[in-house]
């Protein structure tokens, strides 16, 4: 969609499979927003994907397709918004690779999630790579190769934006202007809590998937962390401190609900199972038409949604990197 106060927004997840709650009400709603209010552009980030696990690149084709297909379920409408993959779109290896010739080393490794995951690597990856420091000059390729002038991310994305303008800036200074500085759209991303109480993540074993079946769902869900302090049915609990009404109870419920839920919980009047019922009960009448309309979909519709998408994104693509070139003395003499 486009009008005259429509932006043009760019965003992309890596290809993780499956989607679950997490990635739901993290990313995928506000996309949907979006969708309706601007011009969109979403990828899979499949190159992101090698910048940390370039050892195990197996299930990549693979989890894609899963992720698109998912995306297609939740209601991402090709229609709304262009769909693509980004190593498809080989103009963004090659504007990764000019910006790099003009980004400084210091920039990148002052990035804050550069070093705390190389500090936090609990899975033991090679993060000492080119490819990773360099991740934020891609991501800059990414939304600048479409000229983007919104990028919706979360508080922690946010000095990737910063890094973003600030080679856009020195781009412009030195070629002259090209690319508009893309500005952060802060977006509400609940963080949703996994079964056991850490933030929810398909590598903590801990998810629940958005397609999965309801009985197992509601499993799941009934076993999921509470406040510890109730260890005994006759303990209270404090709501604050219990991650399904933290993060799910919060989204899902009423407030009425949630007023009946404060007060049981506190006084002991409510059991958590009984407490967790209310919540799950609203999970699965969203969840169910999403599985359903996954159900009808196959991999040929996601890879009939990629090829249009990639070959919208291919035509926007070249256009900037024409422009670009010829600023840079590279085009044709
Ligand atoms: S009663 Fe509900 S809010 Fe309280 S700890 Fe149990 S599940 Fe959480």
């Amino acid at each position: 969609m486009s009008g005259a106060t429509s932006k043009v927004v760019v965003s992309g997840a890596r290809p993780t499979g499956q989607l679950h709650l997490g990635n739901l009400h993290g990313a995928i709603k506000n996309w949907l927003k979006l969708q309706d209010e601007h011009e969109c552009l979403f990828f899979v980030a499949d190159w992101h994907a090698l910048t940390t696990d370039w050892a195990d690149s197996r299930d990549i084709g693979k989890n894609t397709i899963e992720m698109v297909l998912d995306w297609l379920a939740i209601g991402l409408d090709p229609a709304r918004c262009t769909i693509f993959q980004q190593s498809a779109v080989t103009a963004h290896a090659e504007l990764f690779l000019l910006l790099g010739m003009l980004t400084p080393v210091p920039w990148l490794e002052r990035n804050p999630t550069y070093k705390e995951q190389q500090q936090q690597n609990l899975e033991g990856r090679d993060l000492s790579t080119f490819g990773f420091l360099g991740y934020p000059v891609l991501q800059a390729a990414d939304v600048l190769l479409y000229k983007a002038s919104a990028v919706p991310v979360g508080i922690d994305q946010a000095p990737h934006i910063e890094l973003a303008r600030e080679i856009a800036r020195r781009f412009n200074t030195t070629y002259g202007e090209i690319f508009p500085e893309p500005q952060t759209l802060h977006t509400e991303s609940p963080k949703i809590a996994g079964t056991d109480g850490r933030k929810m993540s398909k590598s903590y074993g801990n998810a629940v998937y958005l397609t999965e079946d309801p009985a197992e769902i509601d499993r799941k869900l009934s076993r999921m962390m509470t406040d510890p302090a109730r260890a005994r049915r006759t303990d209270p609990g404090d709501p604050n401190l219990c991650p399904a009404f933290t993060s799910l109870h919060r989204i899902y419920c009423t407030p009425e609900e949630l007023a009946w839920v404060t007060q049981g919980c506190k006084t002991a009047a409510i059991g958590c199972l009984e407490c967790k019922k209310t919540m799950i009960k609203h999970v699965l009448a969203e969840l169910g038409p999403i599985r359903e309309r996954r159900a009808k979909l196959t991999a040929d519709d996601a890879r009939a949604v990629l090829e249009a998408g990639n070959r919208r994104a291919r035509e926007i693509a070249e256009g900037t990197m024409r422009e670009v070139r010829t600023a840079m003395g590279l085009g044709p003499t």
